[in-house]
């Protein structure tokens, strides 16, 4: 496949024709009380083609169930392989708004590029979303903290064991009705600082979703939960000295009353939520630095009480306080393992742009048409 392929596809504006077929008789829907994360799935899905000198193609939505895989499929083989997440979140009005779409459509085309597969280019990825949301709209739930979870992913389709950019992929979408992240609340985690394992190196694939990068993390996960800890913290690949981000978050650190969080330079995940966050930081006037910060500094700065706060951030837990770190068998507490004051009110915020509860300044959420 060639480069300027993708590049012609993503500038595509066209309306997409998107067949339906719909199923007959829709599935009881879970208590909104006991969703969980990740457990129940909708009635329908999204699916696109994409085949070789024809681009995308053959856009539908139908029911959920098995896709058909040849053993020959090539993702099963070398992991081409890209996911997003995002949620849709029913306001009290009872209609549905997403948040920021087209930042996930941006971020699969970076993802996808990085390891050569066609993007989905930005329009038709947010009206599939909206289209597939409105046919599921009964499905998005309308208790308090719980939400329609949304994950689109691409991954090569081609039946062949020669390495190689495939020929033919797939982009699906399917949608998951959530509760909270953590059932218990906005309580804080506790957080491993991984200095064998490494989760990326600038130049690899640490700035993409791809789903190899969480192949590559599951080991240190494990070795954090059995060491009693809920999440990894990553160290840069190359010094496993700076500070990157946790398991499925960007972290941040309240030092000195600054914000400190890792720069985006090639092994960090763009978050969306960082993004959003760095913003409303911006905006109450608070000074954000997004560069290099050293494990050993960090370390100072929780034993002489100099940070303040930390938390992670992620579109499936929103923010998560960390209230206790571990490096190299040393625990050190943060504000008394309770949920600082600037992390609670920045959940506040943000949860409550999503949610439409409070105004939207910053012109993130879109309505559905339904
Ligand atoms: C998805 C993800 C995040 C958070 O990104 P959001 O867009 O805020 O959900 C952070 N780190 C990793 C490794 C991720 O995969």
């Amino acid at each position: 496949m060639r480069l300027s392929n993708i590049k012609q596809n993503n500038k595509e504006t066209t309306k997409m024709d998107i067949k339906y077929e719909l199923v007959e008789k829709r599935k009881e829907k879970p208590d909104e009380n006991n969703l969980g994360f990740g457990n129940y799935f909708t009635d329908h899905m999204f699916i696109m083609d994409y085949t070789e000198g024809k681009g995308w193609h053959d856009a539908r939505i139908v029911p959920y169930g098995p896709l058909s895989i040849d053993p020959a499929m090539m993702v099963l083989h070398y992991a081409q392989e890209t996911f997003e997440g995002l949620k849709a979140y029913r306001n009290e009005k009872g209609e549905i708004l997403l948040f920021r779409p087209e930042m996930n459509a941006k971020r699969m085309i970076n993802s996808n590029k990085r390891i050569c597969m066609p993007g989905v280019p930005e329009d038709m990825f947010v009206e599939a979303v909206e289209k597939l949301v409105k046919c599921e709209k009964d499905w998005v739930p309308a208790k308090e903290e719980t939400s329609l979870y949304i994950r689109p992913f691409v991954f090569a389709s081609e039946s062949s064991v020669g390495v190689h950019p495939a020929k033919t992929y797939k982009f699906i979408i399917i949608l998951s009705p959530v509760g909270a992240y953590y059932p218990e609340g906005v309580n804080p985690v506790k957080i491993w600082v991984e200095d064998e394992y490494v989760r990326a190196v600038k130049g690899g694939t640490g700035f993409t979703k791809c789903g190899g990068n969480y192949a590559a993390s599951i080991a240190a996960q494990v070795k954090a939960e059995e060491n009693g800890y809920t999440q990894v913290l990553w160290l840069d690949g190359v010094h496993r000295k700076y500070v990157e981000e946790v398991g499925t978050m960007n972290a941040m650190f309240v030092i000195d009353g600054k914000v400190v969080t890792a720069a985006l330079d090639g092994s960090v995940l763009p978050g969306v939520t960082r993004d959003s966050i760095i913003h409303i930081l911006k905006d109450w006037g608070m000074e954000v630095e997004e560069r290099d910060l050293s494990i050993d500094e960090l370390m100072d700065a929780a034993r002489s009480g100099k940070l303040t706060e930390a938390f992670g951030t992620g579109t499936a837990a929103v923010i998560s306080p960390i209230g206790e770190l571990c490096y190299k068998g040393e625990a050190v507490e943060i504000n008394g393992f309770k949920t600082g004051e600037l992390t609670q009110k920045l959940y506040d915020t943000l949860t409550g742009i999503q949610w439409g509860k409070i105004e939207d300044k910053f012109g993130w959420t879109r309505k559905i048409d339904l």
